[in-house]
């Protein structure tokens, strides 16, 4: 048997005496004073980036094993990602700890106000299964540079990389304030049993409901990163070779199973011909024979592929179209003749399908959206400055892109995060740090003039007073 079927097979209880405590225990490095130091801070950060690049073959051959990602892809946005995270954030830590200084209102002077940072103390990390490495470890980055505790539970859907991290972080990372637990719904029922200071989930937003209704019990904040139908609209006006250029790369990216990548097209229908052709020419640009190409990412398990291939039911194949269950391969696909009530357009799609669906106009898409969730992204491609002002003050997603897509994950300056449906809450650079932050009120008044005398009772003839 294998040590993984062995560890599948343990009884619940074992499962669960295993995680017996462990907030407490964290809570305990925080509160100590383990993990405030922004030397201890630094270290840490320095161990994640030790973790990730003395062992990097092994890191590129475990996201390999599960996702198929090539070593570019692997960099690009995973380990390379996180690397810079970790190091911009060991930058940054003197000012982020910093306080920040505020006007105190006239009728309090004199008096000083500021914001002091705080670790909000043990915070719980659940990542899911299609960036394996970046998904857990970027909170990570962020609850360290805050001086919090944390346990990463990575997803057992990516089980190759959920291991590398189980047996490299030990290694790296002080483990009174950095934990890993391996494991599915069992460990993470027993984890979230517990009392934490912070529950940062990233995956579906049916687990998020179970992950959310837990922490509520506890009354725990949570930073929900979800995801949804994250479409992509083509105005007329658009530059169309460049708009499919950058649909193509950020939808066949990771073979689609990427939460921002755009899930569907909504073209004007005047311009949807030429799109498809350029979508066409761009696929066959950047990945060649995608059966062969070792640019191209796999499915990440059987489960996930049937659905996939029950989807391409939903309109007409006239790119790609095939399915070789064997190589967990589906190849890079575009719908066109796709019915709005099919399934491929009532789920997230989360693979490399991608639907191209007519609209008439600007009004037409954005009708689209009224109906629809708010969804984790949403990018409009148009040279008409009108068209792209009306998607911007007429919809709603936690993030914009404007002729691009996808990238924004990589500008650090930005949130990223979601609304409604598509998560609440938010990281990335200063952002990850606020997000495992309170962000304490102080008010310091000296006492030699007490100016507050005016509104201490008895309050008759107060008028006088003032
Ligand atoms: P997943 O199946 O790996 O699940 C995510 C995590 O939840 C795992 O760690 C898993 O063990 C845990 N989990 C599963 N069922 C649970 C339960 N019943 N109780 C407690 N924990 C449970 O990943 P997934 O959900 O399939 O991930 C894909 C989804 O995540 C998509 O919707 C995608 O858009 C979204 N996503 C969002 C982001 C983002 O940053 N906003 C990033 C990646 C993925």
């Amino acid at each position: 048997m294998s040590d993984r079927a062995a560890t599948d097979a343990r009884p619940e209880t074992e499962h669960r005496a295993s995680v017996d405590g462990l907030a407490a225990e964290l809570r305990e490095a925080v509160t100590s004073g383990v993990t405030r130091s922004r030397e201890h801070r630094a270290q840490q950060l320095d161990g994640l980036v030790a973790m990730l690049l003395q062992h990097t073959t092994r890191w590129e051959a475990a996201l390999r094993a599960d996702l198929g990602k090539s070593e570019v892809e692997a960099h690009l946005t995973e380990i390379g990602y996180v690397v810079a995270e970790a190091r911009a954030a060991k930058r940054s830590l003197r000012r982020w700890m910093a306080p920040t200084p505020l006007l105190a209102p006239l009728a309090l002077q004199p008096a000083v106000a500021r914001t002091v940072p705080e670790p909000l103390g043990a915070a719980l990390i659940i990542g899911p299964w299609n960036y394996p490495v970046q998904l857990v470890l970027a909170p990570l980055v962020g609850a360290i540079a805050t001086g919090c505790a944390a346990v990463v539970k990575p997803s057992e859907v990516a089980p190759a990389t959920s291991a590398l991290l189980a047996e490299l972080a030990p290694q790296h990372l002080d483990a009174r304030s950095v934990r890993i637990v391996e494991g599915g719904v069992d460990e993470t029922t027993a984890l979230l049993e517990q009392r934490w200071d912070l529950v940062f989930y990233t995956g579906n937003a049916q687990v998020a409901r179970v992950v959310a209704a837990a922490a509520a019990k506890h009354l725990t904040p949570t930073v929900l990163e979800l995801g949804g139908k994250s479409p992509a609209y083509v105005h007329r006006s658009a530059d169309i070779p460049a708009a499919a250029r950058r649909i193509a790369w950020g939808k066949w990216l990771n073979a689609g199973q990427t939460c921002v990548a755009p899930d569907h097209i909504r073209v004007d229908r005047e311009v949807a011909d030429e799109l498809v052709e350029e979508l066409r020419r761009a696929t066959a640009e950047q990945l060649g024979d995608p059966r062969t190409s070792p640019d191209y990412a796999r499915i990440v398990n059987t489960r996930h592929l049937e659905r996939l291939r029950g989807l391409l039911s939903g309109g007409t194949a006239v790119i790609g179209g095939e399915v070789d269950a064997d190589d967990r391969y589906v190849a890079p696909t575009i719908l066109t003749d796709v019915d709005d009530a099919s399934a491929v357009m009532q789920e997230e799609i989360f693979g490399p399908i991608l639907p191209v669906l007519p609209v008439d106009s600007v009004d037409g898409f954005i009708e689209t959206m009224r109906g629809a969730e708010k969804p984790l992204a949403l990018y409009v491609f148009a040279r008409d400055a009108d068209a792209v002002r009306r998607v911007e003050r007429e919809t709603s997603s936690g993030a914009l892109g404007i002729n691009i897509a996808v990238a924004h994950v990589g500008a650090a300056a930005l949130p990223f995060g979601g609304v409604g449906e598509s998560g609440t809450g938010a990281y990335h650079g200063k952002h990850s740090f606020d997000a495992f932050s309170h962000h304490k009120a102080v008010l310091s008044k000296p006492t030699g003039l007490d100016t507050l005398r005016v509104i201490y009772p008895p309050f008759s003839g107060w008028r006088a007073r003032l």
